[in-house]
């Protein structure tokens, strides 16, 4: 005999199973071990994107699985419950516990967000996670979300993603003006910067988009998506390196009051859940993008192919000035700026020396 006790806490989506609580029973370790709570989450990719899509997912199934389904996450792809860019505020609002997406999509809400997801000539995969986990980066990103009422975890890596699919050749730092690119973040400001039109569109609308000519060209992630999008059927040139996106860190949303209403052990899974997800994401890229790149090559024959080293040059002092320029607009802008460029400049002195240095052994 089962029966629900509702408790009121609609935001934290608390809900009492147990038997003969017919009288009110103080709370004890063995009434919270009955505690359930269904949990609602919401992305802003849909639910079975390559990677992205599935990392989501991933996170909702690894935290009922992990917690014996005391945590029930029922997952809403992009558009189901609300569109991809209300993830934010639907979390910070508690209609849903937890969301999924990327920090440079809420630049709108704090311009430190975007340092937590992707800087243009900024920190691989590697490096991300070594500053957000060991060099005060979750810390740092805790304070940027704190003021809406929304706890960050990082959920998920694309590693370094691809420059982007162009219906011309880009040969000089001219081709790029009048460029209308759909580029999220501060990779959008630089384009900006030397010229271009830098749009913002959830994935969904990409596809269509560079079709009918409303954009000439776009970013998504890399062989892997966009070879699931079939971004080679509207766009010939194929560039790399994503010099925008080095290793774009993908985030889980999780609303604060619905956290801090979890015993200890299922915060513990809450967050390692996403952690998990955070290395398994990365892995799961650097399998796939193998493949896909030989598809892409081999099957639709597309033109890859990297961007000239002048127009490289020109983004390159481009993104300085951007991202020096986000560190001006507040004093926690400021503090996130310092601590990413000092971890960035210690990362590079010791990486220069090890994976670099192998890496350019390796080829020989
Ligand atoms: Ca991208």
């Amino acid at each position: 005999m089962k029966r629900r006790d509702f408790l009121g806490a609609a935001g934290a989506g608390l809900v009492l199973t147990g038997c003969g609580q017919e009288q009110a029973a103080p709370v004890t370790a063995t009434t919270r071990a009955q505690q359930t709570f269904e949990w609602k989450m919401v992305t802003t990719w849909p639910k079975n994107f390559p990677g992205l899509g599935t990392g989501a997912s991933n996170v909702a199934r690894l935290i009922t699985e992990m917690s014996g389904g005391r945590i029930k996450v029922t997952l809403y792809g992009a558009g189901e419950l609300v569109p991809p860019f209300e993830v934010f505020d639907t979390v910070a609002g508690g209609t849903a516990q937890l969301g999924h997406g990327a920090a440079y999509y809420w630049k709108g809400k704090s311009k430190a967000a975007q340092f937590f997801a992707a800087v243009p000539f900024g920190m691989n995969a590697q490096e991300m996670n070594a500053w957000l986990y060991y060099g005060g980066g979750m810390e740092l990103w805790t304070e940027t979300y704190a003021p809406f009422g929304v706890l960050p975890a990082a959920a998920g890596n694309s590693g370094v993603q691809m420059g982007g699919w162009f219906n011309r050749e880009i040969n000089s730092v001219d081709d790029l003006n009048g460029l209308k690119m759909r580029i999220p973040g501060l990779g959008g400001e630089v384009l900006e910067r030397a010229g271009g039109l830098p749009v913002s569109m959830p994935g969904s609308e990409i596809f269509t988009s560079m079709q009918t000519g409303v954009i000439d060209a776009t970013e998504w992630v890399g062989p892997y998506n966009d070879l699931a999008f079939g971004l080679y059927k509207v766009a010939k040139h194929y560039y790399y390196p994503g010099w925008h996106e080095p290793g774009t860190t993908l985030e889980c949303l999780i609303n604060r009051d619905a956290y801090d209403s979890l015993p200890a052990d299922l915060q513990s899974i809450v967050t390692n859940a996403c952690r998990v997800v955070n290395g398994d994401m990365l892995a799961e890229y650097t399998a796939r993008n193998n493949t896909a790149l030989r598809a892409l090559v081999e099957e639709h024959n597309v033109d890859v192919r990297p961007f000239p080293d002048e127009v490289i040059a020109k983004l390159r002092e481009l993104s300085e000035q951007v991202v020096a320029e986000v560190a001006d607009q507040d004093a926690l802008s400021a503090r996130v700026y310092k601590s990413y460029l000092e971890f960035r400049q210690q990362v590079v002195d010791w990486h220069d020396i090890s994976e670099r240095a192998y890496l350019n052994l390796r080829a020989g």
